[in-house]
């Protein structure tokens, strides 16, 4: 069958002669590692890492004069998607893209549309806390030998709990009229967020650091427990999502009930009951697909025909989405902070005096 999640059923042999005898490493042989999607994932999460590394080198050319300035990635953005969010929404209110955080609202834009046409696949390809998070949980199983999952109750209760927080975030935002999202989007506070974010991690308080711990904690005893139940972020992608039309679609001619699907679900969605998948918690992350012996019981694909886009036809998307197409509108010129380098410099200036970073 398709190499759809890496599920070939077994490890391919490596190698010829001696090396064909030697059996494959465990992690070789583990289908996610020879998924698309992982690779994605890693290339995402070394991206951001080095994007911090940028910015931290960015923050400390701020604090002394006497080091080079160093230009600030505007890649930075994507991580402050309350801002962009402000940004889309004055965007549409007004018809004016800002200038304040181009990229965040380039990106954010982005992910929307490609939630749209293909699915929360953000959260299972792209998202570093998401890639993290799954990572933190595969640790845990190995660690205590078991998944934990929450009761029905409580777990739909707390997954209400990332709807209401995006719920608050929007009727803040789109509450406000064009003249007041140009006042936030220009201030001060917008302006050098990303530093306030730094400052955050650059120097944790105690509370920063039990807040992280915490979920730490709980993301490896609990699968995907930031994403399923606190991420705004994933609420309102899954949102967009329900809309798409394309969705994991069962062909029950071919199914055979075996149930293999719905096991594999990383959220808990019952797969085999259903001839497409609708949920706003499916992240496109293709593991039933992977896990299903049958050619054609199991597809991401629209209504109707047999059209399916394979995991790799989704990295693809996925890499032309959002690496590509930003780039075209950084050739175009809209990208970069319009923000003075002093607007920042005075800022951190200020964050040192108070003990940050
Ligand atoms: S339904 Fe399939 S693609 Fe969607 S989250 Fe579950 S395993 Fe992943
Ligand atoms: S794994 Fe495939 S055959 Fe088994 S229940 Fe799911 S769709 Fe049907």
């Amino acid at each position: 069958m398709a190499d759809h999640e890496g599920h070939s059923g077994t490890a391919r042999p490596e190698g010829q002669g001696n090396r064909a005898n030697r059996p494959t490493p465990r992690w070789r042989a583990d289908p996610y590692v020879r998924s698309p999607r992982f690779w994605i994932q890693l290339g995402f999460l070394l991206a951001s890492a080095l994007t911090g590394l940028h910015f931290h080198r960015f923050a400390l050319s701020l604090a002394d004069p006497a080091l080079p300035q160093v230009t600030r990635p505007a890649e930075v953005d994507a991580w402050l998607p309350i801002s962009s969010f402000t940004s889309l929404v004055y965007l549409l209110k007004s018809g004016v893209a800002n200038t304040v955080h181009p990229a965040g609202l380039v990106l954010f834009t982005l992910i929307l549309v490609m939630a749209f046409a293909a699915r929360r696949g953000f959260c299972s390809w792209v998202c570093p806390v998401g890639t993290l998070s799954e990572w933190a949980h595969r640790l845990g199983e190995s660690l205590f030998g078991r998944a934990y999952a929450l009761p029905r109750l409580p777990d739909a209760l707390l997954r209400a709990v990332k709807y209401l927080l995006l719920g608050f975030f929007a009727v803040m935002i789109t509450g406000m009229s064009a003249e007041g999202l140009h006042a936030f989007i220009h201030g001060a506070y917008n302006r050098v967020c990303d530093l306030k974010m730094y400052a955050l991690f650059a120097r944790p308080s105690v509370t920063t650091l039990t807040v992280v711990a915490v979920l730490v904690a709980l993301s490896l005893a609990v699968k995907n427990f930031w994403c399923r139940y606190l991420c705004p972020y994933g609420a309102l992608l899954g949102l967009v999502s329900m809309a798409s039309p394309l969705a994991v679609r069962r062909d029950s001619r071919a199914c055979t009930g075996c149930g293999r699907c719905s096991r594999a679900c990383q959220n808990r969605i019952d797969v085999a009951r259903v001839r497409a998948v609708r949920s706003p918690e499916c992240t496109a992350c293709y593991a039933c697909v992977g896990a299903c012996p049958e050619p054609d019981a199991l597809r991401l694909g629209p209504a109707g025909g047999r059209g399916r886009l394979t995991p790799f036809a989704y990295a693809v998307l996925t890499l032309a989405a959002l690496v590509l197409l930003p780039q075209a509108f950084r050739a175009l010129g809209y990208w970069d902070t319009d923000t003075p380098v002093a607007d920042y410099r005075r800022f951190f200036a200020a964050l040192s005096e108070v003990g940050h970073p």
